[in-house]
């Protein structure tokens, strides 16, 4: 790799398809107005034809010498390298109307995508590669194996949309899994309509914390007899089966209740 060993701390596997590179590019459709971030541009696969589009990138890079490398680079006049841990980078501060893009390094993704809800508001949208198994949970409708935690407070905040896979083959040093390009748009405040996030967040976790219990079991904090009956939702049922507006119905009955 031109020099430089991929290291698996930070899941580095580097595309090279270059097919594959203009498919994910067209889909951003970057244009010169548009304030976008690239998490973990690693040797810059799709970092140089995205700031060919633009007068400005931001990148932020976890690897000293890959930072290194895109400072000494002929794509460094155009970027503006940010080289810390995008888990701790404050996404808010390049909104608003924010566009984020990457190919995610897999070990850290679930938290990545958690980090980055928080700061929604101030994003339009998001375009990344993970694992196709994470894009299938994201993207996953009740009552599939698929459908959790991560499908629920994902759909809640974002429309969900998976474009497209991309076999191992594609990477250097190839990963031992597919790969999919998932889409992410935050929904109006408008849709927004859980009244304490945080309380549905905790009732989302509880409910997927042991799969195979009913509800009466995993939320029994949360609700009881009463509470059930004046959802009108059957507690002996499992979480996977509930849509996320009935997490938000429940979730907006708890901070009623008080
Ligand atoms: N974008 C490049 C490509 O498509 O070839 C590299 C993708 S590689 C899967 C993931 C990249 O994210 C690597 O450059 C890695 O060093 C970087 N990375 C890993 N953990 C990170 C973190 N916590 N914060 C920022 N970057 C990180």
């Amino acid at each position: 790799m031109e020099g430089h060993r991929a290291r698996k701390r930070f899941g580095q596997n580097f595309l090279v398809d270059g097919n594959i590179i203009r498919k994910i590019v067209a889909a951003i459709d970057p244009k010169p107005d548009q304030v976008i971030v690239e998490i973990g541009p690693g040797l810059g696969a799709m970092t140089r034809p995205v700031s060919e589009k633009l007068d400005r990138l931001h990148v932020v890079e976890i690897d000293r010498d890959l930072a290194q490398r895109l400072r000494e680079g002929d794509l460094a006049p155009k970027l503006e390298i940010h080289e810390t841990d995008a888990l701790k980078f404050d996404f808010g501060t390049l909104g608003p109307d924010l566009r984020v893009i990457g190919n995610l390094p897999y070990n850290i993704s679930s938290p990545l995508l958690f980090h980055l809800a928080e700061h929604a508001e101030r994003i339009r949208d998001m375009t990344f590669m993970l694992q196709k198994e994470v894009v299938d949970r994201i993207v996953a409708a009740p009552d599939t194996d698929e459908y959790g935690r991560l499908s629920v407070m994902l759909q809640y905040r974002f429309e969900c949309a998976h474009l497209f896979d991309v076999p191992p083959g594609a990477f250097r040093p190839a990963p031992k899994v597919m790969s999919a390009i998932v889409h992410l748009k935050p929904r109006p405040v408008e849709q927004l309509t859980a009244r304490d996030p945080l309380r549905m967040s905790a009732i989302v976790k509880a409910a997927f914390g042991q799969r195979r219990k009913t509800l009466r079991n995993t939320l029994r904090e949360h609700l009881d007899v009463a509470d059930w009956a004046a959802l009108g939702i059957d507690p002996s049922r499992r979480g996977e089966t509930l849509e996320v507006a009935d997490y938000v119905r429940i979730a907006n009955h708890c901070a009623a209740r008080g």
